[in-house]
């Protein structure tokens, strides 16, 4: 096993040129929100689930005052960076945390795109909201986008 997983490191890192190996970092607190929207998405073709093999996630102390925002993906094919506003996330509620993880990572991991449906999770406009409403939206958003 150990050549062709050393092989396979080597393909990454010819391929992946100056980005060298898979580099994920992602803040402790935000750590399971993100992994419960991988399991969400754990049936969507590799080329939409395993894409942007560099990932950042991370809560910044100015993003709200810098950009308007409370959350930010950065995207591209090879690199995704989100932020979450430290401040914000401080003083919402767990539906609201839940809505704006999911809201993010819909962006940087399905490139997602906002709507104007009251209450969904790709509205820009933040609404009081609960984990399962959350939920229902995302697994109909992930049907739409990867046919599962
Ligand atoms: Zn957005």
């Amino acid at each position: 096993m150990l050549p062709i997983f050393k092989a396979q490191i080597y393909a990454i890192v010819v391929l992946g040129g100056t980005l060298t190996l898979p580099f994920v970092h992602i803040d402790p607190v935000l750590q399971p929100y993100y992994d419960e929207f991988q399991l969400e998405i754990k049936d969507c073709p590799p080329a939409i689930k395993a894409a942007s093999p560099k990932r950042i996630v991370e809560f910044t102390d100015d993003l709200e005052e810098r950009t308007g925002n409370v959350g930010l993906c950065h995207r591209s094919v090879a690199f995704t960076r989100i932020e979450i506003d430290t401040k914000y996330w401080n003083k919402i509620n767990d539906g609201m945390r839940y809505s704006l993880a999911i809201h993010e990572f819909a962006h940087c991991y399905l490139w997602s795109e906002h709507n104007n449906k009251p209450h969904h999770f790709m509205n820009p406009n933040m609404n009081n909201t609960t984990k399962k409403e959350v939920q229902d939206q995302l697994r109909q958003e992930i049907k739409d986008i990867c046919g599962t």
